[in-house]
């Protein structure tokens, strides 16, 4: 089911040797342009004309009330409650050790530059409702920008029909059980838009319908969550005038496994990864001719027997997905390292030095018992990772993407005496002699 790349033998570069699925989000920033446009200009009346157009609602109002928040979570299946409680409480462990401390250095006598470490105003939670639905996202977004401190939250999430024109009941019992107030019952580009813009439009004094609306979306500072191409593209034309995670593409999964890994639990994983997505990669890299054998072997069982098999047997058939077959570990590592997946999973023996040796993945699964099923629920970790390679540059979602680092800069007139030379010479160096002067004015006359 799975291609293979054999490269025992072979000195080939492992970069670019592994080919991802390929989205192309610009053609789709066009495509979507004149949605994010209109609702900058007219805001409501435009929401809920790209909302009857792609979601085949008609909204009446924006925010979701407070009771159909309320009823949703007293409706939750108490598994799920549970469930949800305990990912909440395990993501705030680790996200509350994340926060930073304002760290002051003393430059010289008399001069300081202390670090101040704070957080955003308001941020916009972009929840995915097409497909799926992903409760689980909402504790994987809220977490972190609960524990930098940000004060404003706003959840966005696409309406169902089968739920009355309103996100996902789960997702709105998700907001409960995090105290998240404000949600809007609006996805795609159109929702990336609304917590850019705001939902008031600049244009609202032409009369547009909702322009008197009284439960209006005031604009955020940063946008944050996964979502399809069109949320990925509107984020890429909002980026600047708000702050933006990374753009999340399709789903990854690499595992780096020796004949000491279990067939079924590697197969297991692969498929789990592959279940999001048509475009998802699933990928083994392993010097055990045996493995592979047996991990193909797996594929073929568990896939037939699996609930979404046409999508995984799409994702693991694609050019995207594949078993690499390397002389050993060190190349093995090699390959992983250039590939920089989203989710890498080793299991070998000595799988923690293995892990240790990693240079790029969004998350490192070590051993036999870290699946990344549990990375993305329960783990305490986030699930929100960079991909497409991006793992090279970027981490996941934190405390840190809700935070900005400010420096305070304390000079006495001593101090400022001392270095006003140096400031005169590189700002004479660079032509700018006004910097210079405005050091000097303060010690002339
Ligand atoms: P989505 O909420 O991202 O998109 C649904 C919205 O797309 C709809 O509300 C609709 O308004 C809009 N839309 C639909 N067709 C359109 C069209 N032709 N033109 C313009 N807009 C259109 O939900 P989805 O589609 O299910 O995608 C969710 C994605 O997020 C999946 O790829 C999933 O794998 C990913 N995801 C990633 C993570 C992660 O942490 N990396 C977590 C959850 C989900």
């Amino acid at each position: 089911m799975l291609n293979r790349i054999d490269l025992r033998g072979s000195r080939r570069d492992p970069r670019g040797l592994l080919p991802r699925a390929q989205l192309d989000v610009s053609v789709a920033v066009e495509r979507i342009r004149p949605v994010v446009e209109a609702v900058h200009q007219h805001g409501f009346s435009a929401i809920r004309e790209a909302t009857e157009k792609f979601d085949g609602v008609r909204l009446e109002r924006l925010r979701v009330p407070a009771e159909a928040i309320a009823a949703a979570a007293e409706a939750l299946d108490p598994a799920v409650r549970a469930a949800l409680l305990e990912a909440i409480k395990r993501a705030r462990r680790v996200h509350a050790d994340q926060r930073r401390t304002d760290v002051t250095t003393q430059v010289v006598d008399g001069g300081t530059v202390t670090e101040r470490w704070v957080p955003v105003s308001r941020v916009g939670l972009y929840v995915p409702g097409g497909l799926a639905v992903y409760p689980s996202t909402v504790v994987m977004n809220v977490v972190p920008a609960q524990e930098a401190g940000v004060e404003g939250l706003v959840v966005a999430s696409p309406p169902q029909t089968a739920n009355d024109g309103l996100p996902d009941a789960r997702v709105l019992a998700a907001c409960a059980l995090l105290g998240v107030t404000e949600v809007y019952a609006v996805g795609g580009a159109q929702a990336i838009a609304m917590l850019g813009y705001g939902s008031r439009g600049v244009a609202a004094s032409d009369g547009s319908a909702g322009a008197d609306l009284l439960d209006h979306c005031e604009p955020v500072d940063v946008i944050t969550g996964p979502g399809n191409i069109w949320v990925t593209a509107a984020k890429r034309l909002l980026q600047g005038r708000v702050g933006i995670d990374a753009e999340a593409g399709p789903t990854e999964i690499a595992v780096l496994a020796d004949e000491t890994a279990d067939p079924r639990h590697v197969a297991a994983d692969l498929i789990s990864q592959a279940e999001h997505d048509p475009l998802a990669a699933s990928v083994l890299v392993t010097d055990s001719l045996a493995l592979a054998d047996a991990v193909e072997v797996e594929l073929d069982k568990q896939v037939a027997a699996t609930r979404h098999d046409e999508r995984v047997r799409t994702a693991l058939s694609g050019e995207q997905s594949a078993i690499v077959l390397v002389d050993d570990l060190e190349q093995g590592l090699a390959v992983v390292d250039a590939y920089a997946a989203e989710h890498l999973e080793i299991q070998t023996r000595d799988a923690r030095e293995w892990a240790m040796r990693v240079r790029n993945a969004g998350a490192i699964f070590v051993g036999a018992w870290s699946p990344v099923s549990l990375g993305d629920y329960a783990a305490g970790s986030n699930h929100v990772l960079p991909t497409g390679g991006c793992a090279r540059h970027s981490s996941g979602l934190s405390v840190q993407s809700f935070l900005r680092g400010i420096h305070v800069i304390e000079y006495d007139e001593a101090a400022l005496r001392d270095v006003a030379g140096h400031v005169v010479a590189l700002a004479n160096a660079e032509d700018l002699p006004a910097h210079g002067d405005a050091v000097k004015a303060r010690f002339q006359g």
